[in-house]
């Protein structure tokens, strides 16, 4: 009787081994992050027979274990979870670079309650494997309430081999995110810089009028704004995009964070004599998410309706509540968007043709608010018609 049961055991766990390596090798076929990171922590819930797995990535500036993805949760908010390497299971897992298993997470002082309350998931046991590649600890691998009878060594076993070949996939990711990002910034940088280099040097010639010193001067100090300014937005998005950003999450209240944003735009828009028509109720629903985040989406759509408007006309800012959504947008009277180029604004560094003579950009704001909405659950969407106008409107779930 114990062999047959030692028999069925081993065949489990030989058929649970084949699945860690279809797995890796499902795994090593993405480069996209979210993508690959999501396909782990279901393999990881698959395997250990788990309600839920999450992935915290660990984040060597601040010294912080952030959740990246998890299988119980589809709200992205998560990702903005910090959980601090002193003192926390997660932590020690990251700092011994060994496995751990917890029977009643209740019990153990480690336990980092605040996740739990904030995404109301109650953790009873808990699995943790380190995700080392080479020699770096890249994040942990946790699998959460076993469904049947306790963790053990061998589910122990498993998700480690599935975290080492995870960690590889992630560090891959990761390098060609950055690599493709570089390149992309490269190729940007070097428009503005070549416009530098030669206003820099006309201004050298003794031949040239005082009336072209003055524009060559002016040259100068509005690409080196824009370099400044795609700097920093660049910054922003590739943290973004590598969820390395923390999300401070709350309960935002939309009317207080859009007339605040109004209020920040007004003497741009006044500067344009543009007329600005706000409808916004006073009482919206709140909704979860990181306020100051939300508050760029609105300053950064609020900033394009004014630059690509046209001089005396209007921009409308609206909200509303539906039942499952708060939605908010920003409506101008400029030229307006062809319907060839709609598909692309939210590309990073994606100007619409003549963009430039209208007004300076970088065209990375965008793609930038596309990133936040989207990591608050949402979705952004345009309309346009030409010489009528556009607008985008943001759409965020109900918490
Ligand atoms: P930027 O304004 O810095 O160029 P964005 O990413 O914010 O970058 O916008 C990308 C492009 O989309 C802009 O360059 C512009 O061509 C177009 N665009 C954005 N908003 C509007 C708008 N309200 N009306 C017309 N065109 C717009």
């Amino acid at each position: 009787m114990k062999s047959s049961d030692s028999d069925i055991s081993r065949s489990t766990l030989l058929r649970r081994y084949f699945q860690v390596m279809e797995i890796a090798q499902d795994l090593a076929s993405t480069l996209d992050l979210d993508t690959l990171l999501n396909r782990i922590v279901h393999a990881a819930a698959s395997l250990s027979d788990s309600v839920a797995a999450s992935i915290l990535l660990y984040d060597g500036a601040n010294n912080q274990l952030h959740f990246h993805s998890s299988t119980n949760l589809d709200t992205p908010l998560m990702r903005g979870l910090v959980v601090p390497v002193e003192g926390s299971i997660a932590g020690d897992i990251l700092t011994t670079r060994q496995p751990i298993i917890v029977h009643l997470v209740e019990d153990d002082p480690r336990h980092f309650k605040e996740i739990g309350e904030s995404i109301q998931f109650k953790t009873e046991s808990l699995l943790g494997v380190p995700l080392i590649t080479k020699d770096k600890v890249v994040g942990v691998l946790e699998a959460l309430n076993k469904r049947v009878g306790r963790f053990t060594l061998e589910d122990q076993e498993l998700l480690t081999a599935l975290a080492s070949q995870a960690a590889v996939a992630i560090e891959n990711a990761r390098l060609f995110q950055q690599s493709d990002l570089i390149a992309e910034m490269v190729h940007e940088v070097r428009t503005p810089l070549a416009s530098i280099n030669t206003a820099a040097h006309l201004l050298q010639r003794p031949e040239i009028s005082e009336e072209q010193k003055r524009k060559l001067l002016e040259t100068i100090q509005g690409e080196t704004r824009r370099l400044s300014e795609m700097t920093t937005s660049f910054l922003d998005l590739a943290r973004l995009e590598s969820g390395r950003t923390p999300f401070a999450v709350e309960e935002v209240e939309l009317a207080g964070l859009l007339n605040e944003a109004t209020e920040t735009m007004q003497s741009k828009i006044r500067e344009r004599d543009l007329l600005l028509e706000v409808d916004i109720p006073a009482r919206l629903p709140t909704i979860k998410g990181d306020r100051d985040k939300l508050k760029q989406v609105a300053l950064n759509l609020l900033s394009n309706a004014t630059k690509y408007n046209r001089p005396g006309g209007k921009i409308s800012i609206e909200a509303q509540a539906g039942e499952t959504e708060l939605s908010f947008s920003v409506r101008d009277t400029g030229r307006g968007i062809l319907p060839e180029h709609l598909g692309s604004l939210f590309e990073k560094f994606y100007r619409v043709p003549g963009a430039e003579q209208v007004a300076q950009g970088t065209g990375l704001g965008l793609s930038i608010c596309k990133k936040i909405v989207e990591s608050h659950g949402g979705k952004i969407e345009v309309e346009s018609e030409i010489g009528v106008g556009t607008v985008f409107t943001v759409h965020l779930p109900l918490s």
